[in-house]
């Protein structure tokens, strides 16, 4: 039986055209993408599209676009065997995570894909991906998905999406995995890497709609200024705070920056650790340094990605309010992601 795969673009560079006034490269619709592949048609592959109207580009994604993507393919998942989504590559990363989160039991492929250069541009690496990740989506093995798993293909890679970063704006291999091997490598076979795969749930899909977004990022560096640090902590209504730490976990272990992120702890705010390394994690207690911000109450983020841990405070500031359970929880691995 042919595999079915609903198609859903939100925009990103793989569909725009340039203006002919300002030169700038703008969302455009569906149609036109779809006849600069006139491969799709030739796909073993029941296709169908969701185009969202208008398209954007990926800077303006938001909890609240998530919301709607992870809602379309909990409603449409009986019906499918697997989901791509063409997304710009500027904020994919953080869309494959925040999906991964809400997306709980997945035993069906949600593939993100996109293109640095549009699909009308002749040296386009859009065709590729889009085909590939179609194929990705609808691959079966004994009837069951092959890839249970939130991911992104680029560049004939596929990686775990909460995994992922962007780390080059130029080259078509855009992302990187730095701390988990890739899933699948297409050549003229698709390599699935399944011992790296996440098995198959046991329980059915459940939808987490709840997002927090009252979060912010601080990255450390020699020289931070505490009335900064104080300010951004004194934010009304803030909930989370993710720092950008040195190295295995490390901060200033000058006491007015560490009273204030002592306060704000004190004032239920929860502030997660993760290292701005790209590859490694946070090893709490190895210095000095990092010891005191875990003896404060300071959640290890391990070596979640940047992205990764603002959807996973995010998912978690939504979904829980017991303090004790949001750590726990954060120091978990939910999807695979660390
Ligand atoms: N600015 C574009 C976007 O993220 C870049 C891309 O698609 O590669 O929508």
């Amino acid at each position: 039986m042919q595999s079915k795969v609903l198609l859903i673009y939100t925009g990103g560079t793989i569909g725009m055209v340039q203006d002919p006034e300002t030169g700038a490269l703008n969302p455009f619709d569906f149609e036109h993408l779809i006849d600069e592949v006139p491969e799709l048609k030739k796909f073993k592959v029941q296709l169908k599209v969701h185009s969202f109207s208008p398209p954007i580009d990926s800077s303006n994604m938001s909890p609240k676009i998530w919301l709607e993507l992870s809602q379309i393919i909990f409603e449409n998942y009986s019906s499918f065997d697997g989901f791509v989504i063409l997304h710009g590559s500027d904020t994919m990363a953080y869309t494959a995570s925040a999906l991964s989160f809400m997306l709980q039991n997945l035993s069906k492929p949600v593939v993100l894909t996109g293109s640095q250069l549009p699909i009308g541009v002749i040296r386009t690496d859009g065709k590729e991906n889009l085909i590939t990740a179609i194929e990705i989506a609808a691959a079966k093995q004994r009837g069951k998905a092959i890839v249970p798993e939130v991911c992104i293909y680029f560049e004939y890679k596929l990686f775990r999406g909460n995994r992922t970063l962007k780390y080059n704006s130029e080259h078509f291999d855009a992302f990187r995995s730095p701390n988990y091997p890739h899933l699948c490598e297409a050549g003229i076979n698709l390599n699935f890497n399944k011992q790296y795969i996440r098995a198959l749930p046991s329980k059915p899909l459940k939808l987490n709609k709840a997002l927090e977004n009252s979060v912010v990022v601080l990255t450390i560096f020699p020289g931070i200024n505490s009335s900064v640090v104080k300010s951004i902590l004194s934010i009304k209504g803030l909930k989370g705070v993710i720092i950008e730490t040195f190295g295995a976990g490390n901060a200033p272990t000058d006491a007015t920056f560490l009273n204030e992120l002592l306060k704000a702890i004190n004032k239920g705010i929860i502030i997660a650790n993760i290292t701005q390394c790209m590859k490694g994690k946070v090893m709490p207690g190895l210095y000095e340094t990092s010891r005191r911000l875990q003896e404060m109450g300071v959640l290890n983020g391990a070596d979640l990605t940047k992205e990764a841990a603002i959807a996973k405070l995010m998912h978690l500031l939504g979904n829980y309010s017991n303090k004790k359970i949001i750590k726990q929880l954060f120091e978990t691995s939910l999807a695979g992601e660390m």
